[in-house]
C-alpha cells in the first residue's frame, strides 16, 4: 500500500481545492472521487434512466466504463481527467444538475461497488490524496492521514455562489444553500455508505480560514504521518 491520505466531508467544504494544494506540493497523486459519480449521473442522464430505479441503474451501470487518467493542468499540475466510455467528459461535470443526479445515483449499491473498486485499485501502489465521503470509512479504511473537512453551510453556499459568479452564472443565494444542504441530507442519510467522520478522523472546520491555512493543516499532517 502506498502513503494513502483520505478526506471527506459535506459539499462545498473545500475539499478538492485542499487537496489539490496539497497533492501539488507533497508530490501525491490526487483522486477526485467526485468526479466518477458524476460522470456515471453524467450517464444516467444521457440515457434517460430514473435513478430511482435500482434494477435500471444496475443494468446500465455495466455499460459505462469510467477510468480517470491525467493530463497537464495549470501552473505545472496535473489535471484529472474522466473518460467515459472512451469520451473526456471533465466538461460536462461541473454543473448543478449533474451534482444533484450524481447524490441521487450515488446512493445505489451497485453504483458504489463499481466505483469503490475502481477508486481501491488507483491507491494500491500509488502515493495519493482521495478525496470524497466514504474514503476515510470504506475506500481506503487504512489511510494513514484522515481528515473530516467541513464548514457551515452557509459559508459553503457563498463559496459555490461566488464560484458560480466568476464563471458569469446568477443564481440565489438562498436556494444555493438549499441545494447544498437537501445533498449533505441525502449523503448522510442513505442505506450504502453515508458520509460520517471516520473515529480516526481529524476534523477541520474550514469556515473561518482561508484555503492556504487549511492546506498548511493538511500538510502538517501528512508530512508528521509520512515520517
Ligand atoms: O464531491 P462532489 O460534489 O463532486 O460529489 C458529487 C456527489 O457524488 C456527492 O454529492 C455524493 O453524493 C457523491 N459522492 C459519493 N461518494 C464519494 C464522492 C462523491 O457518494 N466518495
Amino acid at each position: 500500500m502506498g502513503f494513502n491520505v483520505a478526506i471527506d466531508g459535506p459539499a462545498g467544504a473545500g475539499k478538492s481545492t485542499i487537496a489539490k494544494l496539497a497533492a501539488k506540493k507533497l508530490n501525491l497523486i490526487y483522486v477526485d472521487t467526485g468526479a466518477m459519480y458524476r460522470a456515471m449521473a453524467l450517464f444516467m442522464l444521457r440515457e434517460g434512466v430514473n435513478p430511482q430505479d435500482t434494477e435500471a441503474v444496475e443494468r446500465k451501470c455495466r455499460e459505462a466504463d469510467i477510468t480517470i487518467g491525467y493530463e497537464p493542468g495549470e501552473n505545472e499540475s496535473r489535471e484529472q481527467v474522466v473518460y467515459l466510455n472512451g469520451e473526456n467528459v471533465n466538461a460536462y461535470l461541473r454543473t448543478e444538475a449533474v451534482g444533484n443526479m450524481a447524490s441521487v445515483v450515488s446512493a445505489q449499491p451497485a453504483v458504489r461497488r463499481k466505483l469503490v473498486e475502481l477508486q481501491q485499485r488507483l491507491a494500491e501502489d500509488k502515493d495519493c490524496i482521495m478525496d470524497g465521503r466514504d474514503i476515510g470509512t470504506c475506500v481506503l479504511p487504512g489511510a494513514q492521514v484522515k481528515v473530516y473537512l467541513t464548514a457551515d453551510s452557509r459559508v459553503r453556499a457563498k463559496r459555490r455562489f461566488d464560484e458560480l459568479f466568476r464563471k458569469g452564472q446568477t443564481c440565489d443565494l438562498d436556494r444555493v444553500q438549499a441545494d447544498i444542504e437537501e445533498r449533505d441530507y441525502r449523503d448522510m442519510h442513505r442505506e450504502a455508505s453515508p458520509l460520517t467522520q471516520a473515529e480516526d478522523a481529524v476534523v477541520l472546520d474550514t469556515s473561518e480560514m482561508t484555503i492556504e491555512e487549511a492546506a498548511a493543516e493538511l500538510m502538517r499532517l501528512c508530512r508528521e504521518r509520512r515520517n
